[in-house]
């Protein structure tokens, strides 16, 4: 059987949630014995998201492949088990830039390079890539970034609207839309919408399901109008109401409205009965825990949304699997150290995470939280940058080695934290970094082998500055446990302190393999010391 082709796009406005209604619908149809692949298309120009600031674009997701990519396929993720790969996520950059280079191969010797029919075909060539990653993919989700109507998008859009002309039964378009509740005129309005798949239908796309996202549920009588004036049959006008409680409840939503059994007719696809038991026992714990702890987490970016997605959804994962609500609170490292009360606040908690992070503002803020969690025995969990924050204060306060730092942030007599000799070399930025899955060996008496019950790990990196192993000896005599290497290789990738009940830092993003049904062992560990320590209080 040929593959098969959801296309969502978006309308009326951006953050409508397309990522997540993509995910949402391959977990149930993945549910149902479908294998998926998801694909986003990013219309913006940089070659990938590992150069924009996380206030410009949010998290960058990194893959098993070392992509840096977009925090959607973080969703993707969490609610499916399909591939995630350098093909599941294209950048306008990255198409031109691969046909610019094609031209300057001469490739397309004789001919004008242009937007139609180059790009678009290169545009379809990234989505069939995505399709034959794998054997037996049978339904791949092509999302495109930002909102119909955008010029950037249009090359996209033309891409697909070719797509489904080349292949009429096999694609649908699911179109996501804002329904908004005007509170001065007591009323719903459906006008953004039908200008929306107005705008689609210019380009030559009818969608096949109108999804709206709304407040509350919607009445059949603005379902028949948006039907009348999109194009669209009735029943496949369907609302995505802002959840209550958590963004896991959307797959539910869907379930209830039978939207995957209705894209599994459209596409004439065969499907077995759903069973989402493990995952309603799943949402049942995360909304109503019986336990709680407080998480503080000493950050820079914490204004920002998203900036720490699969961090905040790590926690819920760990969460929800201890039966515990995990109240969050925020520290912005840079103002703590000059706002008593912020100090105060941060001193009354359960445990604490330094998330990563670049660059040096805020970094006193960051050891000041490691030295507490340190002195006062509360669980410290340290990711990436939180690793360095971790080795620094203990460099500087045990050691007694005052300048101690990170090459990243001064030159110093004692770079505790440096760059390798192959990163020295490299003047590019762009997807330079240490990226990608590493396997760390563990040492078998640890917390770390404790949480992962197995001694060889997979987990994905993205950093430039590594443990300098010159201070390795000095600080294990100070009780430093060095509890994982990289496999073949002497660098630190997880460090915890002895004498303390669970104080852990990693190199690597432990948060981007976290699943609502497979939370992440040290999620899980750090959640536990952190009952732990609440209950000692
Ligand atoms: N800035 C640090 C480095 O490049 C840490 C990166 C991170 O936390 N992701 O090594």
């Amino acid at each position: 059987m040929s593959i098969k082709y959801i296309f969502i796009t978006g309308g009326v406005v951006s953050s409508l949630g397309k990522g997540l209604t993509a995910a949402s619908i391959a977990m149930l149809l993945e549910n149902r014995g479908i294998k998926t692949a998801l694909l986003k298309l990013d219309p913006y120009i940089n070659v990938d998201p590992g150069t924009m600031n996380p206030f410009q674009h949010g998290e960058v997701y990194v893959t098993d492949d070392g992509a840096e990519t977009d925090l959607d396929l973080g969703h993707y993720y969490r609610y499916t088990n399909s591939i995630l790969s350098k093909k599941s996520n294209a950048t306008t950059g990255q198409i031109y830039d691969t046909v610019i280079k094609k031209e300057r191969k001469g490739d397309y010797l004789g001919e004008t390079v242009q937007v139609i029919p180059h790009i678009t075909d290169e545009i379809k060539k990234r989505i069939l890539d995505c399709a034959t990653q794998e054997k037996d993919i049978k339904v791949v989700f092509v999302e495109i970034g930002g909102t119909v109507g955008d010029i950037e998008s249009l090359p996209f859009l033309e891409a697909i609207r070719q797509f489904r002309n080349e292949r009429k039964k096999d694609c649908i378009n699911i179109h996501l839309t804002y329904v908004p509740y005007l509170k001065a005129a007591g009323e719903i309005k459906t006008k953004p919408t039908q200008h929306s798949a107005q705008m689609l239908r210019e380009i030559g796309i009818i969608p096949d399901v109108i999804l709206c996202r709304c407040e509350k549920p919607l009445d059949d009588s603005f379902k028949e109008k948006i039907s009348l004036f999109c194009n669209v049959n009735k029943d496949a006008v369907m609302d995505e109401t802002d959840v209550e409680n958590s963004i896991y409840e959307v797959p539910i939503g869907l379930y209830n409205q039978k939207l995957d059994q209705m894209i599994c007719n459209m596409l004439n696809l065969k499907y077995e009965p759903i069973d989402l038991s493990r995952w309603e026992k799943m949402l049942d714990s995360l909304i109503n825990p019986k336990k709680k702890v407080t998480i503080g987490i000493v950050g820079k970016y914490l204004s920002h949304q998203d900036a720490y997605k699969s961090i905040f959804e790590a926690l819920s994962h760990g969460g929800a699997h201890l039966n515990t609500k995990i109240e969050i609170k925020r520290f912005e490292s840079d103002k703590l150290l000059n706002d008593q009360n912020l100090l105060n606040e941060m001193k009354n908690l359960d445990g604490y995470l330094v998330p990563g992070g670049f660059g040096s503002r805020g970094l006193e803020g960051k050891i000041f939280a490691a030295k507490y969690a340190r002195e006062n025995k509360i669980p410290y969990f340290g990711i990436c940058l939180g690793m360095h924050i971790m080795t620094i204060e203990f460099a500087r306060n045990v050691l007694d080695l005052k300048d101690a730092n990170s090459t990243e942030m001064e030159e110093t007599q004692n770079p505790v934290i440096s760059i390798l000799e192959d990163q020295k070399q490299i003047e590019k930025l762009g997807g330079t970094m240490r990226l990608g899955a590493y396997h760390c060996s563990l040492n078998a008496n640890s917390n770390a082998f404790k949480a992962y019950k197995k001694q060889v790990i997979s987990e994905r990196h993205r950093h430039r500055y590594e443990f300098n192993n010159k201070y390795k000896e000095l600080m294990e005599k100070k009780g430093v446990l060095f509890s994982g290497t990289l496999k073949d290789d002497n660098l630190c990738e997880i460090m915890e302190l002895k004498d303390h009940p669970w104080m852990l830092s990693v190199q690597f993003h432990p948060e981007f393999k976290s699943k609502p049904l497979s939370p992440h062992p040290l999620f899980i560990a750090f959640i536990e010391a952190a009952l732990k320590h609440r209950q000692t209080k």
